[in-house]
């Protein structure tokens, strides 16, 4: 039987590559084919533990162009889609919110219509050994919009985005649940808390902050700090994909989160002792922080009700926030030095 090929987009990102590595190591039957376009996020270099791997094929290419994603089905004859690839900073999405419209809306549609194309015959009709193929669709906690003091989002808790970025992913997930009401396309979807970790792009909160710390600059907080995230270490987003990609029901969205909520001073404040420990300056770190102008919109609070999928599937983040972090910052005080 041939080996199952799986098309990855957006694998050169944060969360794509240490998918990648954690997939192909997992599932060494398994067949990836990485489709990213390597904007300013991507980063091959992401990818060094699987680049010699047999079963890994890297694509340069935009999830826009229609052309080469046909060309992609007919050539690797996907058995599924993880898709990942997006414009994913919500800052940018305030500059530049045109790129988040093309990517995250109009390439999803490029995906996922094409999947359909290729995987079914007419609504509701899979093609002879293509029932089992699947698209899962990478989305964030951020369409649920901002929480109050208490309370948790659930997979059925009303979407309300608040930014561009969180506006077009909440309409890509949309286009995902409509091709399985419509067409009976076998998708799942799974909406996923703030992530950290190796590999994470510079411009993000927690690889910020460290670098900032080790330059000797001031580190930047927005507004008073008080913003809360729920925090996920990336290989527990990763196990939840997989878990999801290989045994979600059908048409079911599944939230995934760690229920580590911290407020950005925490953040700040425990990264800045965990350095003043480990790599001690002439006074703590702590006193380079510095309070900026808030982002406009900033939400106050998200966090996650993993229930579904813990009960569900059994997943289970295996790192809280003070373990992961600490093997965070394990792995940017090498990069940065070296
Ligand atoms: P990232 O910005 O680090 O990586 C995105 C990748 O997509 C990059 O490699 C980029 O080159 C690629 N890409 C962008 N536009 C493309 C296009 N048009 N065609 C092909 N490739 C393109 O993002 P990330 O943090 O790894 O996030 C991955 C996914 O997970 C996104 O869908 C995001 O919405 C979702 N998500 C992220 C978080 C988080 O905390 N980072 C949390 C929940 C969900």
């Amino acid at each position: 039987m041939k080996n199952k090929t799986i098309l990855v987009t957006g694998g050169a990102g944060f969360i794509g590559s240490n998918f990648i590595s954690y997939y192909l190591n997992e599932n060494p039957n398994v067949n990836l084919v990485n489709l990213d376009n390597l904007t300013y996020a991507g980063d091959l270099s992401n990818l060094y533990e699987v680049e010699n791997n047999s079963n890994y094929t890297f694509v340069k290419g935009d999830i826009c162009d229609r052309g080469l994603i046909e060309q992609l089905f007919n050539k690797h004859q996907f058995d599924g889609v993880i898709h990942f690839a997006a414009e994913s900073h919500v800052d940018n999405s305030i500059t530049n919110p045109g790129a988040f419209i093309d990517t995250n809306i109009t390439g999803t549609f490029n995906l996922i219509d094409v999947a359909k194309s290729y995987w079914m015959s007419a609504p509701f009709q899979f093609k002879k050994g293509k029932e089992n193929n699947r698209f899962h669709h990478i989305s964030t906690d951020e369409v649920y919009g901002s929480l109050g003091d208490t309370g948790l989002f659930k997979e059925d808790t009303p979407y309300a985005p608040n930014s561009p970025y969180s506006a077009s992913k909440a309409a890509s997930d949309f286009i995902v649940r409509s091709y399985f009401h419509t067409y009976g396309l076998n998708v799942v979807t799974t909406n996923c808390s703030n992530n950290y970790g190796p590999k994470q792009h510079n411009e993000k909160l927690i690889p910020t902050i460290i670098r900032k710390a080790l330059s000797g600059e001031n580190i930047p907080i927005y507004g008073d700090g008080k913003n809360i995230r729920d925090w996920l270490y990336v290989l527990d987003h990763c196990k939840g994909i997989a878990l999801v990609f290989t045994q979600g029901k059908s048409g079911e969205t599944y939230n995934i989160g760690g229920r580590n909520e911290r407020n950005n001073l925490t953040i700040v404040d425990t990264i800045c002792s965990i350095l003043d420990n480990i790599k001690p300056a002439n006074k703590s770190y702590k006193e380079q922080i510095t309070f900026v102008k808030d982002r406009p919109g900033h939400d106050l609070r998200y966090a996650i009700d993993a229930t579904k999928i813990e009960n569900d599937l059994g997943w289970k983040a295996d790192e809280n926030f003070e373990s992961g972090i600490r093997k965070t910052i394990d792995w940017y005080l090498k990069k940065y030095n070296s």
